[in-house]
């Protein structure tokens, strides 16, 4: 990429009225799977609230081992699409398979490519043969390099919408999940005009180090964020550990409403701004994620269900 070109920040449309990247920030959150209508509309309404502009939620999932809860499939789609109606909020789901795409794409505004498929090439060009912006999660042990290679099939193909998203690599020291590279951010918009967001539920693993990371994460310039919010952690069928109460998540955004403008970015829908929802200062209450007990050093794993 030529230095001129990295410099010439990309803005992409998401829906009307909703922009990602340039100086428009946006916080993208919901549960890691969608497991029930009740969880799922529970979710999307706590985080529409709190002032989250994109629902998330995986209706396809990609699991380390087959015997874990895989999504409800084209079911959870219907779902999303159900709770973007109610919500008003666009949806960012991710799709596994080459032939899903066109189904996931009807209800989707942003197609999720995961980590495990960060070089699934047959995946990214067909993610690239059609028009809705795509979000690009880096492999766990993918160079930023190859992280933006990847984002070059689908650019390639004539999809010009690539959102890069920092996830966390492996690291050597199990305290956490992953090892959240906050210095890809600078790097990588210093090498790609795409935006870039950072995604500190799966970079952490662990709800009480989310919010320290999330407010990390803009400082370091982030275009946006994507995080894990369930209704009742505690009976998620996957991820639990990584995901903010909706109390939480609502205490979070009150802390970024400040921070954002502060970090040289806006929020990108003013009618969905947490300024709007909330008052200027929320008393500390027992919202805070920090105080919530971390997974024991060595138990991080996808496959953890929840008893
Ligand atoms: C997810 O966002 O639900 C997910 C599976 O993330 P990753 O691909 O980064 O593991
Ligand atoms: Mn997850």
């Amino acid at each position: 990429m030529p230095a001129a070109l990295a410099t010439l920040r990309k803005t992409i449309s998401i829906a009307p009225g909703l922009s990602l990247g340039g100086d428009h920030f946006v916080v993208m959150a919901g549960p890691c799977a969608v497991e029930t209508r009740e969880l799922l509309l529970t979710a999307a309404e706590a985080v529409a609230a709190a002032g989250a502009v994109v629902l998330r939620g995986g209706a396809f999932k990609p699991r380390t081992s087959p015997k874990s809860f895989q999504g409800l499939g084209e079911a959870g789609l219907h779902l999303l699409s159900e709770a973007a109606a109610r919500t008003g909020l666009p949806v960012v789901t991710e799709v596994l398979d080459p032939r899903d795409v066109d189904l996931v794409a009807r209800h989707a505004a942003i197609l999720q490519v995961g980590s495990r498929n960060m070089q699934n090439f047959p995946l990214l060009r067909e993610v690239g043969r059609q028009r809705k912006p795509v979000l690009l999660k880096r492999g766990a042990a993918a160079t930023l390099d190859e992280l933006i290679a990847a984002a070059d099939y689908i650019l390639q193909e004539g999809n010009p919408d690539v959102i890069l998203c920092e996830r966390g690599v492996r690291g050597f020291d199990g305290s956490t999940r992953y090892l959240l590279d906050l210095a890809a951010v600078p790097v990588l918009q210093r090498r790609t005009h795409l935006p870039v967001i950072v995604d500190p539920s799966h970079g952490t693993g662990d709800a009480a180090l989310v919010p320290a990371m999330a407010k990390a994460a803009v400082a370091a310039g982030a275009d946006g964020l994507l995080l894990e919010v369930h209704a009742a952690p505690e009976l998620a069928l996957c991820d639990g550990m990584q995901a903010l109460r909706p109390a939480e998540f609502a205490q979070l955004m009150q802390e970024l409403r400040r921070l954002v403008p502060l970090c040289g970015r806006r929020w990108s829908r003013s009618d969905k701004s947490p300024a709007d929802k909330l008052p200027a200062t929320t008393p500390q209450t027992s919202a805070s994620a920090s105080q919530r007990p971390g997974p024991a050093i060595g138990t991080f794993d996808d496959e953890v269900i929840a008893p």
